[in-house]
């Protein structure tokens, strides 16, 4: 019997739609890339303002974390997007490749800068990422804080601020699925399924054979299968199939086709905390005067493709060292020129702007596990934020150093003072007490299937360990989470896994 494709691609996010693409652009054969969610078609995902709207709605799996003994037992949301695209449909298109010496870091055989930066600079020639034009003019003061250049972007190699780089082309988000996916389809033999919920992947003895969705459609692939489902959902589907810690397995009433004891571990994220600022004439909100600019915004954007409704919230910010000492930054700053509420919605009434610290080398790990073999019920998503309390020191120093910044920088007649925490919030123990309270992520949950030698879930060409024709290609895969955000990186692996795979099964 013919199989229905000659490789499968699960999940068509950030990197599956990479790596799906550049598979057919080497004629492995029929490839065939399913996605859980819907078609990325809708104007709130091209306009980059959308965001706000998308995060939380049906194009978002609306995950939550365990609650997180760190930030005094809440729980976190953890948005993944569920579309054509993926996460990369619902992000804010901020664009870093990450520290050169984070992948040499890595200690994984092929994975050092010189062998990753090829990838990168071919994922860039399609994405084409650009600093933003057109920003606030407080995003625009903030280049001057470590006396760099306006039209140069900070980079997380050195200390540098200003506006930030994005993958938005004529002020449209322009993703994985845009910049490959959609023109691999036209040119090559790659077919995309949307609405395809995949449950688990069959075996026969230990070769990948089939992926089975949620509605029992039997799919199979003659070459092999590629998880791209993300750091929540592949490691979940691996499980499932039962390739995880034996005994986790068998305690749902998994058939363990091979244990594989990490599977699941390592889950991590660049914890954050901000600082709300508030006062008249400040960043955009919602003000009467500021009123008729709201109203005009969606023509703006819509006839110039320019106004607030072309920004993606985050539009620059910072690297710095939190404690002012080696120079060598170990936190990021993202700055939000819009007024955002603190006490709970997303907008409130008034003008100002955000500003916050996150760990670029967080230490806390968690851990994804399933709470049930079906898969309609959600993993077990621990962050293990705030584990290791270096991580809370490091969010302290920094958010001490980033208000020295923010009043040092020349925001001029649009600067406001800090409404929250609030400048009396200011001893140790209490700054610690305003982490715990708010502390959250930067949406950037890595590692549950860390790539490696000896016990590692995943080798170093992507291939699943223990089985056969079963790969994985997604942010899954990075041993601890470059110092910047992790689009880039994702879309890298994507591209690269292609390489390994084409090359691997010739
Ligand atoms: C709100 C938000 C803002 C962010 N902002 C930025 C930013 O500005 N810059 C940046 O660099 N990074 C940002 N990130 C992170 C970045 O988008 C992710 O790191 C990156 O997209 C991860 O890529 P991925 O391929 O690993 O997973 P994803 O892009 O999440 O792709 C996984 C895909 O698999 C699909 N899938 C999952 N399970 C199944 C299943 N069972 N069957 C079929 N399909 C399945 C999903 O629907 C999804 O399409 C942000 C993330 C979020 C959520």
């Amino acid at each position: 019997m013919t199989a229905d494709a000659d490789f499968i691609v699960v999940g068509a996010g950030s990197a599956g739609c990479i790596v799906a693409a550049e598979l057919a652009r080497c004629d492995v054969g029929r490839v065939l890339l399913l996605e859980a969610g819907p078609s990325d078609n809708h104007p709130l995902v091209k306009m980059p303002f959308g965001l706000t709207w998308l995060m939380g709605s049906k194009r978002d799996w609306r995950f939550k974390s365990d609650p997180q003994k760190g930030l005094g037992d809440r729980q976190l949301n953890v948005h993944r997007g569920r579309m054509l695209g993926g996460s990369g449909s619902i992000n804010s298109m901020v664009w870093f490749r990450g520290r050169r010496d984070d992948f040499d870091g890595w200690n994984v055989k092929g994975w050092e800068w010189p062998d990753v930066e090829p990838a990168f600079e071919a994922v860039e020639a399609k994405l084409q990422p650009k600093q933003m034009t057109g920003v606030h003019p407080l995003v625009q003061a903030l280049s001057d804080l470590f006396g760099g250049n306006a039209n140069e972007a900070p980079t997380p190699e050195y200390e540098s601020a200003g506006t930030f780089r994005f993958n938005m082309r004529n002020a449209r988000r322009w993703s994985a699925a845009d910049a490959f996916m959609r023109p691999a389809q036209a040119a090559y033999d790659l077919k995309v399924r949307t609405g395809s919920e995949v449950d688990r992947i069959e075996f026969e003895g230990d070769q990948a054979k089939r992926v089975i969705l949620l509605d029992g459609t039997k799919l199979s692939a003659s070459k092999g299968i590629v998880l791209s489902a993300g750091s929540i959902g592949s490691p979940a589907i691996l499980m499932r199939s039962g390739v995880g810690p034996a005994e986790h397995l068998q305690e749902l009433g998994i058939t363990v086709t091979h244990n594989s004891e990490e599977v699941g571990d390592n889950l991590h994220d660049h914890p954050a905390a901000g600082l709300h600022f508030a006062g008249p004439r400040s960043g955009y909100g919602l003000t009467l005067s500021q009123m008729p600019a709201w109203m005009l915004a969606p023509f703006r954007y819509l006839f110039a493709r320019k106004g607030r409704f072309a920004s993606p919230t985050v539009e620059g910010g910072a690297f710095f060292n939190a404690r002012c000492d080696t120079g060598e930054p170990d936190v990021q700053c993202h700055f939000i020129p819009f007024m955002l509420d603190w006490k709970g919605s997303r907008f409130t009434h008034g003008s100002g702007y955000f500003a916050d610290v996150c760990a670029c080398r967080p230490k806390s790990r968690g851990r994804l596990r399933l709470t049930s073999a079906d898969p309609n019920v959600a993993p077990d998503i621990d962050l293990g934020l705030f584990q290791d309390p270096d991580d809370v020191e490091t969010l302290l120093a920094g958010l001490k150093r980033l208000r020295e910044l923010m009043s040092k920088a020349a925001f001029g007649k649009h600067r406001a003072p800090e409404v929250y925490p609030g400048p009396e919030v200011s001893s140790d123990e209490a700054l610690r007490q305003h982490i715990k309270d708010r502390g959250a992520t930067a949406y950037h949950p890595v590692g549950t299937l860390r790539m490696g030698e000896g016990t590692a879930p995943v080798t170093p060409r992507l291939a699943v360990a223990g089985v056969t024709d079963l790969w994985v290609a997604d942010a899954s895969v990075m041993p601890s989470v470059t110092s910047a955000n992790t689009n880039a990186p994702s879309m890298m692996i994507g591209y690269r896994a292609a390489k390994f795979i084409s090359e691997d099964t010739a």
